[in-house]
């Protein structure tokens, strides 16, 4: 992020600086080893605030996505300047309230809520549980009805819209798993009317995808969302919000993406056009928060050249970031302290797996240290233990100054684990 924003930038001299700090500053203070994840809680905190302000005085809850990036220093970041929190598991949702986010800054989504998840949004008494199927509603019906409660729900639609994006991170066709179908949803207006002692409609939802870099799919899956409301609304169901859902794209390289403020300017356009101003407006933002403002710094291990093959070998390896092995996802890969060269290198990690490969990055000279940029988001919440690699280590960084340290558990705590087994 440059500009406004802070994250990873180069001074001057060419070094790679972070939260406007010389990033070998940074590493020298902090007590972490690489790999290692930083991330600008300062960046972060101006990036809500600019979506925020678009809203203007309109009904509107940021709920951030948390399985984004579920650090306690980044939540509490987010939801201090104002958000509230999409939770997709009871394990987020507990964590969203240990950290004091009100109930009603909470949606609670996910395809296939287990019993005890529901059993729990119900219990804390959310904004909404975001239901995906009939099926689903006439379980919520079920468990609100053993606890002698009424639940408040959505219903998060499909609305059977294509995006330009990886196929794995498209949710909104007609092949996805997620969201009840637009030919489902008179079946579930009936069943939420016949089960109202138990069940009550307060909104529509949808969420078609992530890496949006414009806002024209949004706005289509929108434009659905809105439709629906309407329907619910004249067969006299009391919404009080729509939820156009996340999916605000960010640039990892590969070319500009609209700011979450265009899609917010846009989205509430639209919510006017359709005579719903008077709803909440709800959106879900994972990516466009954090992305930008998190990066993996790891050592190079070793260089190796075979014919004309050469790969960089790093300390970071897929379990530490497994989007390039999961979506062939590519990370800009720099050096540290001098900008990209002209030498190209396959940079891969020591995972025993083919898969872990970063791509091919360039270089002016063989680096001490690299940085994989915008690694904020689906990035350490991916992190696994695979190969014995206990899971990397967290900086955080507050207007320049190292403000919380995450250090690795460390390869003995993974032993003593395994040994348990
Ligand atoms: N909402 C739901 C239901 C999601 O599944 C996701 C992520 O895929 C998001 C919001 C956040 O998406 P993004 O991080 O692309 O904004």
């Amino acid at each position: 992020m440059t500009q406004s924003g802070r994250g990873f930038e180069r001074n001057d001299q060419g070094s790679a600086t972070f939260g406007g700090v010389e990033l070998q500053r940074l590493l020298a203070k902090s007590r972490c080893s690489t790999p290692v994840y930083f991330y600008d809680l300062s960046g972060i905190e101006s990036q809500v605030r600019s979506l925020s302000e678009a809203f203007g005085s309109a009904s509107h809850l940021i709920a951030y996505a948390v399985k984004a990036n579920s650090s306690a220093s980044v939540i509490r970041t987010i939801t201090e300047a104002g958000a509230g929190v999409d939770a997709v598991s009871g394990g987020e949702l507990m964590l969203a309230r240990h950290l004091g986010v009100p109930s009603r800054k909470i949606v609670l989504s996910g395809v296939a809520k287990r019993d005890d998840e529901i059993d729990l949004a119900l219990a804390e008494d959310l904004l909404a549980l975001q239901c995906e199927s009939v099926g689903e509603l006439s379980r919520v019906a079920e468990r609100a009805k053993l606890q002698g409660t009424r639940a408040r729900v959505s219903i998060r639609i499909n609305p059977s819209v294509e995006i330009d994006s990886h196929s794995h991170i498209a949710t909104g066709h007609d092949a996805a798993k997620f969201g009840t179908a637009l030919r489902d949803l008179p079946v579930a207006f009936s069943l939420i009317a016949e089960r109202s002692t138990h069940l009550s409609l307060v909104g529509m939802s949808t969420h078609v995808g992530s890496m949006l870099k414009k806002p024209n799919a949004y706005l289509d899956s929108a434009r659905a969302v809105c439709v629906c409301a309407r329907d619910a609304l004249t067969q006299g169901h009391h919404l009080e919000y729509v939820d156009f859902g996340g999916g605000f794209g960010i640039d990892y390289g590969d070319g500009p993406a609209a700011p979450p403020a265009q899609f917010a300017t846009q989205a509430l356009a639209l919510l006017n056009e359709e005579g719903l101003g008077n709803l909440k407006l709800v959106v879900e933002p994972g990516r466009s928060l954090v992305g930008a403002f998190g990066i993996l710094v790891s050592k190079v291990i070793q260089e190796k050249s075979s014919g004309q093959r050469r790969w960089l070998m790093i300390d970071a390896g897929m379990n530490d970031l497994l989007r390039p092995a999961l979506y062939q996802a590519s990370h800009r890969i720099e050096d540290i302290d001098v900008p990209p060269g002209t030498t190209e290198y396959q940079v891969v990690g020591p995972v025993c797996e083919s898969t872990d490969d970063f791509g091919p990055h360039s270089f002016s000279r063989i680096p001490s240290y690299v940085v994989l940029r915008d690694a904020g988001v689906y990035a350490f919440t991916m992190a696994s233990e695979y190969n014995a690699r206990p899971l990397p280590a967290e900086v955080f960084v507050k207007g320049g100054v190292i403000v919380h340290e995450n250090p690795s558990p460390g390869v003995n705590a993974w032993v003593e684990s395994r040994l348990r087994a």
